[in-house]
């Protein structure tokens, strides 16, 4: 998508060789009209292919999931992050190690919003090394839902996220790939 590629490489500060900080647009400051166009893109990909749902996870993928389904006319379900959780009958719940954190957040959906018969668009901001996507495949599939694709708003195609998922049979849907960070430099493969 070239005018989030634009945006990228205007705004984007690569930190190492493995993090890119789009805090300007995306994951702290939010741009709500290349937000819009995200949400524009996605659904039309996604208009005729039965998805009743978009489930992403807090805090970063809440924007580009919530345009998408505002362009798409169905509800967003966000999976809420936890250090300790009670454990509750109403909830569905998995582990995700976050990359950028290094920590492990149980995060749970409430299975009143999450349940047999959806079909899930599953959203985040970035995929690394794939622990969110999986984290919130393993909560639909306590749900009993089944899953469209993982569509994704930054890949880092240089980690294993993509293989990892495609590996297990998901599709996965990245709107900016970045195949290297290297030398301070944002590279994008098609
Ligand atoms: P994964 O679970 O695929 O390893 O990592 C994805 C999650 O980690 C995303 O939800 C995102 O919040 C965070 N993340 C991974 N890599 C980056 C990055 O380069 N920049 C930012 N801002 N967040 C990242």
């Amino acid at each position: 998508m070239d005018a989030l590629k634009q945006m990228i490489l205007k705004q984007g500060k690569v930190l190492d060789e493995n993090i890119l900080k789009v805090d300007s647009f995306l994951t702290h400051q939010i741009d709500p009209k290349l937000m819009d166009k995200i949400g524009r893109h996605v659904a039309n990909t996604y208009k005729n292919k039965g998805v009743t749902k978009i489930v992403t996870i807090e805090s970063s993928g809440i924007a580009p999931a919530a345009f998408i389904g505002l362009h798409m006319d169905l509800p967003v379900v966000f999976a809420r992050k936890q250090k300790s959780l009670t454990m509750n009958s109403e909830l569905l719940m998995s582990e995700v190690y976050s990359f950028t954190k290094q920590v492990t957040n149980t995060i749970a959906i409430s299975n009143k919003y999450l349940q047999e018969g959806d079909n899930v668009l599953v959203v985040d901001d970035f995929l690394a090394n794939g622990q969110a996507a999986l984290g919130l495949i393993e909560l639909c599939k306590q749900a009993g839902a089944s899953i469209e694709a993982i569509s994704i708003v930054i890949e880092k195609s240089f980690q294993e996220g993509r293989k990892l998922l495609e590996d297990k049979g998901y599709k996965v849907d990245s709107l900016a790939r970045v195949g290297s960070l290297k030398n301070n430099q944002i590279q994008f493969i098609d």
